[in-house]
């Protein structure tokens, strides 16, 4: 009965709930089901009740936090200022200890393990690159079909850990690039774009060899000594930057949680930035460029741990508009893609539901172009909108335009 690790639901986090449900209509699995065990405030009184050991850690208690997408929408709308995410990181902690399965562990393994080797990411995305061009995501095989959310992946290709530039003009400081567990491999153009504008931006960028998978997605699943593990490699290896920059907002918002994670952690925390934040900031003060207009419209998604979890919206429209763009509003309430990290393959339903809702957003604004400033929803949008869409990071966009200018 009750809690019993350290990352457990603080019993400040579960009393600061007032139960006044402001939260409940920005929720989406709320708004899916209509059912309170499926909202915010069902699930802090499902920890509360754990917590005064009227109810234990179970099947129940899984399936009810098993639904929530982490998206933390319910964050920003809520008057107590109630911590949802990272009370349900405690509670997915819990879950993985208490009621401990060979089906987690394996999940815990590929994340904490599999996922940050560069090596057994590089393997895995030459067979996925190789199944792309087999065409094998048009099988009825649900792990297989998400190949078809994924850009066209090179056969090969280097990494950026342990790549260096020097800043180009006025030096402002020393930036470190977290490179990611696929956003090098997956998404290469992103990190490229970030280390072309970090330097025009008069930052010396470095890539540290020494870095990690930020971490999160393992903290996500309750993997609580793989979080730590990683997290602890992290700032070590990220320790004299000025600057932490991530490019995946899922990335940069677990950065800014490290306090729970790592010793050191929270002084990292401090540092780290989402590159739209570091991208935004250098346009405005006129270190980066602003290009002419062109009439050309680009759908924003965003991504919930950008707009939730760190109140990053106006940074990503600066920057597609700095590139010349129109940005078109999409969803002014932020609803999550579906996307989430792995709830892709453990939620199908509600994700897909969520995934198709996005995606008729988009096609109703008639843009092409899509901006999207994270890995997991670019692969869900993707996958819902098909070939007739290009879906890109904001960086992308602007760095190309930037290019086309030099
Ligand atoms: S994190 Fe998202 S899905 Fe989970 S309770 Fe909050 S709003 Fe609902
Ligand atoms: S908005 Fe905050 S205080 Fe109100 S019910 Fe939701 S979590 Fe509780």
């Amino acid at each position: 009965m009750g809690w019993e690790t350290d990352h457990a639901p603080r019993q400040d986090e579960l009393d600061g709930c007032v139960t006044c449900g402001l939260c409940l209509p920005h929720c989406p699995t709320f708004r899916l089901t209509g059912s309170e065990s499926a909202s915010p405030r069902g699930r802090l009184a499902a920890m509360a009740a754990v917590a005064a050991g009227t109810a234990e850690v179970d099947e129940r208690f899984e399936e009810v936090m098993g639904l929530c997408l982490q998206c933390r929408a319910c964050e920003p709308v809520c008057p107590s200022v109630v911590p949802f995410g990272r009370a349900m990181e405690g509670a997915r902690a819990e879950i993985a200890v208490q009621l401990p399965t060979r089906r987690r562990k394996l999940r815990a393994w590929l994340l904490g393990r599999v996922l940050p080797s560069r090596t057994a990411v590089r393997v895995a995305s030459m067979l996925a690159a190789f199944a792309q061009r087999l065409r094998l995501h048009k099988l009825p095989i649900r792990l297989l079909s998400r190949i078809g959310g994924l850009r066209r992946l090179p056969l090969g290709g280097p990494s950026r850990a342990g790549e260096s530039r020097t800043a180009a003009g006025e030096r402002v400081g020393t930036a470190a690039l977290l490179i990611g567990c696929v956003q090098d491999a997956w998404f290469g153009s992103v990190n490229e774009a970030a280390m072309e504008l970090l330097t025009a931006a008069g930052y010396d960028v470095s890539a540290p060899s020494g870095q990690s998978c930020c971490g999160a997605l393992a903290a996500h699943d309750g993997a609580a000594a793989a979080t730590e593990r990683l997290a602890a490699t992290n700032v070590a290896a990220f320790a004299n930057y000025d600057v932490v920059v991530a490019t995946a907002a899922g990335c940069s918002a677990h950065l800014a949680g490290y306090g729970e994670w790592a010793s050191g952690g929270e002084e990292l925390a401090d540092r780290a930035r989402d590159i739209t934040v570091v991208v935004a900031e250098a346009i405005a003060d006129g270190r980066l460029p602003r290009l002419p207009p062109r009439a050309i419209s680009v759908a924003m998604q965003d991504p919930c741990h950008l707009r939730h979890a760190q109140n990053v919206v106006g940074e990503t429209r600066e920057i597609v508009s700095a590139a010349g763009y129109e940005p078109v509003e999409i969803d002014d309430k932020g609803l999550c893609c579906g996307a989430a990290g792995a709830y892709v393959l453990s939620q199908p339903k509600t994700s897909d539901e969520l995934g198709l809702h996005k995606a008729n957003q988009v096609r109703a604004s008639e843009a092409t172009i899509v901006a999207s400033a994270n890995p997991g929803c670019e692969m869900q949008l993707r996958f819902h909108l098909g070939d007739r869409y290009d879906v890109r990071h904001p960086i992308e966009l602007y760095a190309e335009a930037c290019r086309g200018f030099s």
